[in-house]
């Protein structure tokens, strides 16, 4: 799960990552409020989306009056901001960050991930700022600092030492590195986070060093025990349709074919999309409707599947042990019949009760086409597809 920069430069400042202070505004005269209320000369209003690279496509603006920070603020509220790491429908602006501007006499980067390969936390930095991370891989990558962080010592103080030697920070720059990183770390240990990304960390005029922009990522898996963290979930960041799927206890990923597919398991789910691809498709989803799904969730299910616009086909493959497939077919027949569908539905029914599914199939005379194999399913739901206009 991601959480907006202000977020996590509360979370990092709270462990002791110094930041620029600034404020939350949700319109135009919040945001030039917050700009009087912080006082100074130069304020810097940000977009807060779940996306990097809001700089270069025009979410952050550093300004010189209030009447500039409302006329920018105005501007960008409400707007999908489209940048290189959403996709061509951007993410909606719906509040905005506006915080102190930070005289900035060199950029740095710091980050932290998780090194499935040596299973432990690494830290990566470079004295090549500002730019993304692959980029500095490509332009600068003798500037790459890499560390991976032994798990029963935690990142000891030499470690910190040593990278702020390796970026050419000096004097009092020393120890407030070694603070920086060490917060860093505690907070991604101690929230369950996936990811910390201070790009930039900036030496100021002043010579000290700032977060100036944070990004966080945190284990899905680990909610559960960090309420602090899960209450800062924002649904107007999230695919409209995994939000929903999620909100309904489904598990759901979007994807971008045609054929919607209502599977349960999330083995025979990835089976599934594997066969329609071996077919000559392409899956519009996953979907794994669990365990023991009553007719009420299959509907739920048919309904998560129908809000993508692209679905033309949708295929119901059950391979039934702890489900039921009567209980999957009334399901399926009432979400036909509530949702007035008209596109070729397929179901492939086995396992428990499968005869009393196939009789409620059978019996409810609507044009659904059955299929006995997954394979069959799969050539079945791809055959079904309209045929797109030459
Ligand atoms: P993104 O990574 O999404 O583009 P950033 O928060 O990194 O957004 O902002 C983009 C750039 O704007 C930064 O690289 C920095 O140069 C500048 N910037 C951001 N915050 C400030 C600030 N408080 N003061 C001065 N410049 C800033
Ligand atoms: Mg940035």
């Amino acid at each position: 799960m991601d959480i907006h920069e202000h977020q996590a430069k509360e979370i990092l400042a709270g462990f002791g990552v110094p930041v620029p202070r600034g404020g939350l505004a949700y319109s135009p005269e919040q945001a030039a409020f917050r700009a009087r209320e912080l006082g100074g000369t130069g304020w810097v209003v940000k977009a807060q989306v779940h996306a990097g690279g809001r700089g270069e496509a025009g979410g952050v603006k550093v300004c010189k009056s209030e009447h500039e920070v409302y006329d920018f603020a105005k501007g960008l509220l409400g707007r999908q901001l489209v940048t290189r790491q959403t996709d061509q429908n951007g993410k909606g602006v719906y509040r905005l960050w506006v915080e102190e501007a930070t005289d900035i006499a060199k950029e740095l980067y710091l980050g932290f991930v998780l090194d499935r390969k040596s299973e432990r936390i690494m830290l990566v930095a470079s004295s090549s700022g500002g730019m993304e991370i692959e980029e500095i891989a490509e332009e600068d990558p003798d500037s790459l600092v890499r560390m991976v962080v032994d798990p029963a010592h935690g990142l000891v103080e030499y470690q910190a030492r040593e990278l702020a030697f390796r970026l050419g920070l000096k004097g009092d720059q020393i120890g407030q590195m070694v603070k920086a990183v060490r917060a860093c770390y505690r907070a991604y240990r101690d929230l369950d986070a996936t990811m910390v990304e201070i790009n930039p960390l900036v030496i100021t005029g002043a010579g000290d060093l700032v977060a100036l922009d944070a990004k966080m990522s945190f284990d899905t898996n680990a909610l559960y025990r960090r309420p602090q963290v899960a209450a800062l979930r924002d649904p107007s960041q999230e695919d409209s349709r995994e939000a929903m799927a999620h909100d309904n206890g489904l598990a759901y990923v979007g994807l971008d074919g045609d054929i919607g597919c209502i599977i349960n398991g999330a083995g025979l789910a990835m089976a599934t999309m594997d066969m329609i691809k071996l077919s000559g498709g392409e899956p519009a989803n996953f979907l794994d409707i669990g365990g023991g799904a009553s007719p009420e969730r299959v509907m739920t299910a048919f309904r998560t599947v129908l809000s993508d616009p692209n679905v033309s086909v949708i295929l119901v493959n059950i391979f039934a042990g702890i489900n039921r497939c009567d209980w999957v077919a009334k399901g399926v027949v009432e979400a036909y019949r509530a949702e007035g569908l008209t596109l070729p539905v397929v179901v492939r029914l086995a396992g428990t009760n499968v005869d009393e599914g196939r009789k409620i199939i059978d019996e409810s005379g609507l044009p659904l086409i059955t299929a006995e194999t997954l394979a069959e399913a799969a050539e079945k739901a791809v055959a079904a597809r309209p045929k797109k206009a030459a």
